[in-house]
């Protein structure tokens, strides 16, 4: 009496099936503005010279790979906190934080924590990271959607402060940090402090992602919304991926943080922490938050990377205002690119025009409208903005 054959086949990643189909795509000219990794002028995804150097000590040194604990690698948990929480954003000791798999294992972590803590429904902007739907539905809570945006495409923060301010008990709000995946539409300044105001009057518990903290305005402009909220409210989480501002991607480099109402509760809060990442993953894989952490422990090493990082944040402030100066492609305004930040931008266009994009000029971008601006440069620009006015004009 077989089970296994009860099993439903699931509708496969959009985008990874995108990958597939491009590198099958023999024409030389084409364009892949859709899998999310950040790529040169030259159309590469290279390894930071400050992480092949790391690495490169790491080799020398490292005497032992014999098991940490389930929050990984503390070295590097500490080390981030300066970036992600400021120059004396220890909270008054009430963060308590580990290591995980990626930003990915960092909400996983942290929707699960929620959920042992009470929270069985977590309001979303959408459209949002579509993982972060899937790991709501995996761990067992009710997923509430808002819009994120208007459609004149600003950030709509009324509707997150709606929200926020009518949330009851039992309840979360997750928010992306910066970069909004995948409309590159982030909330101003202004509009965090409001945010952080509301979350300090709410039953609801914040949950931020920040997964491309340095890719939008630099690192403390990055982060000045979860240093608002956290600075603001008795209780937060924050999921943090290393694997886009230090190129880590396939080494899953990522971090909860937990903000308690007072530092007394934090031995619990681990403890239940520890619980969830054993019958998960038992500990996190270990040597790119060790890279990470020689980076960071490294005045030179840091250096090398706060310019690499800036280097990438020109060359994407650069496509996008090349973009936006085209001023329109057929039926698409262009201009709002240039106020939208990260690697991503979704362009109102419908699944069709995605589909003669990709048929008729080798463009290839998700479903959805989305758009990594890292797959253009200077080489293919113009024949992105004419293909987009031919599928739309
Ligand atoms: N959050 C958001 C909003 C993301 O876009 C991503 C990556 N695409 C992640 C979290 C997770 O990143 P990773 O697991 O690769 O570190």
């Amino acid at each position: 009496l077989a089970m296994l054959d009860r099993l439903e086949p699931q509708s496969p990643d959009a985008l990874l099936a995108l990958i597939k189909l491009y590198a099958d795509d023999e024409r030389s000219d084409k364009i892949d503005l859709g899998v999310g990794v950040y790529r040169t002028g030259q159309g590469d995804t290279p390894v930071f010279t400050a992480i092949k150097k790391a690495e490169a000590r790491l080799v020398e040194e490292q005497d032992s790979k014999s098991y940490l604990g389930p929050e990984g690698d503390m070295g590097f948990v500490h080390a981030l906190m300066p970036y992600a929480f400021g120059k004396d954003g220890t909270m008054g000791g009430r963060l308590a934080g580990m290591q995980t798999p990626g930003g990915t294992g960092g909400v996983r972590l942290a929707v699960a924590l929620a959920r042992r803590a009470g929270v069985d429904r977590v309001h979303l902007g959408t459209p949002s990271w579509p993982n972060h739907a899937q790991i709501l539905t995996d761990v067992g809570v009710e997923t509430a959607t808002f819009d994120h945006a208007r459609p004149d495409g600003t950030a709509d923060a009324d509707a997150l402060l709606s929200v926020i301010r009518n949330a009851a008990a039992g309840e979360a709000v997750l928010v992306h940090g910066c970069c909004h995946n995948p409309t590159g539409i982030d909330y101003s300044p202004e509009e965090w402090d409001t945010i952080a105001e509301a979350f300090a009057n709410s039953a609801a518990l914040p949950i931020l992602d920040l997964a491309y903290q340095g890719l939008g305005q630099g690192i403390d402009e990055d982060a000045y919304g979860l240093r608002r909220v956290l600075a603001a409210v008795p209780e937060a989480l924050v999921a943090y991926s290393c694997d886009k501002n230090f190129g880590m991607y396939r080494d899953r480099v990522g971090a909860l943080y937990v903000l308690a109402p007072d530092a007394g509760q934090l031995p619990a809060i681990q403890s239940n922490l520890n619980a969830l990442a054993r019958a998960s993953w038992s500990m996190p894989p270990d040597h790119g938050g060790a890279a990470v952490r020689v980076v960071l422990r490294d005045d030179e090493l840091t250096r090398l990377w706060l310019d690499e990082l800036e280097t990438m944040r020109a060359r994407m402030r650069q496509v996008r205002e090349t973009l936006a100066a085209a001023g329109t492609a057929g039926s698409v305004d262009l201009a709002p690119l240039a106020h939208q930040n990260g690697l991503f931008s979704t362009l109102p266009v419908s699944k069709e025009q995605v589909e003669r994009l990709r048929k008729e000029h080798a463009i290839y971008m998700a479903g959805s409208g989305r758009i990594n601006v890292a797959g253009l440069h200077q080489g293919n620009i113009d024949k992105f903005v004419k293909a987009l006015a031919d599928v739309t004009g």
